[in-house]
């Protein structure tokens, strides 16, 4: 099977995935499932959160005022989205954009550690503290973690043999924290300087 076949089978699986909470409100709205887009072969993974309402409707990652300060973050440092694989905690979008609750955690990431393991990456970019906390947690880093201001632009190598090779995982800051925060962009943009030095 190619990645291609995975992450069709993914995508499958979570369009038939009724068990989620989730499930109902996307169909009612006619939304559709965010399953992340990008390169399968990426050296970088970004993980966001949850998809907002411009990507239920277009079933695309960061695609609304968050995702264009992803591009100029990815732009700033001359890194084209296709070449990088971005995905989301959460696969469907939650109600007003509220929280991602534990339970919906708890039913996404499977799908999210297979794209992991498709994709074989050699950096995870998080984004924001729920990707954070998630990603740590995984690949066995919790006694790191840590307020999201002090983890920011750090790199951390993971300890456990997750993917057979060994994984950076970078914190960064949301880029929604950037829409109406001009220093936060400019430390995001510092950030990305500091990520682009390890893929
Ligand atoms: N915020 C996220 O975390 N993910 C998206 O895809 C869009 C906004």
């Amino acid at each position: 099977m190619s990645k291609a076949d995975d992450m069709k089978k993914v995508w499958n699986d979570i369009v038939a995935f009724k068990k989620s909470p989730l499930y109902t409100y996307r169909v009612k709205n006619k939304y559709l499932p965010v399953i992340g887009e990008g390169d399968y072969d990426a050296d970088i993974l970004f993980i966001g959160e949850a998809p907002g309402k411009n990507e239920a409707l277009t079933g695309k990652p960061f695609y609304g005022a968050s995702g264009r300060i992803l591009d100029e973050l990815l732009a700033s440092i001359k890194i084209n989205r296709k070449t990088v694989y971005i995905a989301n905690i959460l696969k469907d979008r939650p109600p007003e954009n509220r929280d991602p609750t534990p339970r919906e955690i708890e039913l996404y990431t499977p799908f999210l550690d297979r794209q992991i393991q498709i994709i074989e990456p050699k950096v995870i970019a998080t984004l924001g503290r729920f990707a954070m906390t998630y990603i740590m947690k995984k690949f066995g880093l919790d006694s790191k973690l840590k307020q999201i201001s002090e983890m920011h632009g750090k790199k951390f190598e993971s300890k456990e043999n997750y993917l057979d090779v060994p994984v950076l995982i970078v914190p960064l800051y949301h880029p929604a924290v950037a829409v109406y925060n001009a220093n936060k962009k400019s430390e995001l943009k510092k950030d990305f300087k500091i990520l682009k030095k390890y893929f």
